[in-house]
């Protein structure tokens, strides 16, 4: 069982690989990154000592467009991440059919420790180490885990200071006054929303009432919460990295982001109120689980939004949901995806189910390069058809091969990018 997130990747893209049976130069190319860049950034603290962190792009494959991809900020990046992640935005922009390849980025810093100011610098100075290396034809980066609208706009102020002019669609997930798109806040989740909606109806269950658990109460976890029960889907649990909440009846997305803003602890949902540890109820109707217990709660739907490698070997057997869609990138792993297939799970992979965030900011890019901006109907609409038209290309792959939606969703990525490196000659 491995828990290193780029040794998965690879064992994922062997699945395809043979299936297509696909040539070995293509392949070859597909097992590295292009580039891995690796910067120090130094960064004057608050207290007037510099503190150097380490920063890394990792871009992997630029056969189908720039490199495109977020920056993560967490004090368990390190380079076979990026480049695992990296690898799943080459795959995600070919699935949904972006022109757009796979790159990704990471600082090794746990942001919750640093002041405003030193994240500023911290991000400008990511942009100073790298400002050489990126652009809109390029790479482009955008927001993940940890990194925000305003993260982005201080990354474009400083990458135009270096290069001179301005150049909105170096970056992506800006704030609507620079350059950003309407409807990128909540993309991924609605994206997910969409794809999830696919997945619903082909297992003949009826949204009102279908109940949800979510893993993870971040950008894309709390939107996905929200508009799912707007819909009337019901969710009864959610959680972060402090823990989450169950509720027989359901949760209260709007509620339960109160409580996080106040930086109390999800579980205190069951009290109303922010509550320490020890005063939270453990049995009952409404009760604290555990990041691990969510995920083997009984429900129809689980979203995985958080991080890599949470349903593994060791607790793939006890996953009740019926549904899975990946809000996350990399939750699963090749021995749990073999156990959840056998089980009957319809999981809908993250290079899918995630995919609205990038597409929103392929949209974002497009709306710079012609300095024109859509109104958020436009932008949805369009994202919708993208998102169903995808489900539905993978969901033909996972009939033709009978294999899982996963394995699917790489066999069309994979013919996408090595359409393209044939093309440009690379084989
Ligand atoms: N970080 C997001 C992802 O993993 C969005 C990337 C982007 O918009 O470039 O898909």
């Amino acid at each position: 069982m491995s828990q290193n997130a780029f040794t998965n990747a690879m064992a994922q893209l062997e699945k395809a690989v043979k299936i297509l049976n696909l040539d070995e130069n293509i392949f070859e190319q597909l097992k590295q990154p292009q580039r891995i860049l690796t910067v120090s950034i130094p960064v004057k603290m608050d207290s007037g000592k510099i503190k150097t962190f380490t920063g890394y792009r990792v871009q992997y494959n630029n056969a189908r467009g720039p490199f495109k991809g977020g920056i993560r900020y967490h004090w368990n990046v390190n380079e076979d991440e990026v480049k695992a992640l990296a690898f799943w935005m080459t795959m995600k922009c070919a699935t949904v059919g972006i022109p757009l390849g796979g790159g990704k980025g990471g600082v090794i810093v746990n942001p919750k420790e640093l002041s405003s100011g030193e994240l500023e610098r911290l991000s400008r100075g990511y942009v100073r180490a790298l400002y050489k290396y990126v652009g809109s034809d390029q790479d482009v980066p955008a927001p993940d885990v940890y990194t925000t609208p305003q993260i982005m706009g201080w990354m474009l102020d400083e990458f135009e200071k270096m290069t001179g002019g301005h150049a909105p669609g170096f970056i992506t997930g800006k704030p609507l006054s620079v350059g950003g798109s309407e409807g990128r806040g909540f993309s991924t989740a609605q994206g997910g929303v969409y794809a999830l909606e696919q997945a619903v109806q082909k297992k003949g269950l009826n949204p009102q009432g279908t109940t949800v658990a979510i893993q993870g109460f971040g950008n894309a976890g709390s939107h996905m919460a929200r508009i799912l029960n707007k819909k009337g889907y019901k969710i009864v649990a959610v959680s972060d990295s402090k823990g989450g909440v169950y509720n027989q009846d359901g949760i209260d997305p709007a509620k339960a982001e109160e409580i996080k803003k106040g930086g109390g602890m999800l579980g205190c949902y069951c009290l109303g109120s922010v509550c320490s540890l020890d005063k939270m109820p453990k049995d009952g109707k409404c009760r604290f689980v555990s990041n691990e217990e969510l995920l083997e709660l009984d429900v129809d739907v689980l979203v995985p939004a958080a991080l890599e490698n949470q349903i593994t070997v060791d607790n793939a057997e006890k996953i009740k949901a019926k549904i899975i869609a990946e809000l996350a990138n990399g939750p699963t792993t090749p021995e749990a995806d073999e156990i959840l297939f056998k089980k009957g799970v319809l999981l809908v992979p993250d290079i899918l189910t995630n995919a609205g965030g990038v597409t929103v900011s392929y949209f974002e890019q497009v709306q710079n390069s012609y300095n024109y901006y859509w109104t958020e109907n436009d932008v949805l609409e369009q994202l919708k058809k993208i998102m169903e038209d995808s489900f539905e290309a993978v969901w033909q792959r996972k009939e033709k091969y009978n294999v899982d939606m996963r394995t699917a969703a790489f066999v069309l990525a994979v013919e996408r990018v090595a359409q393209a490196m044939k093309d440009r000659g690379r084989v």
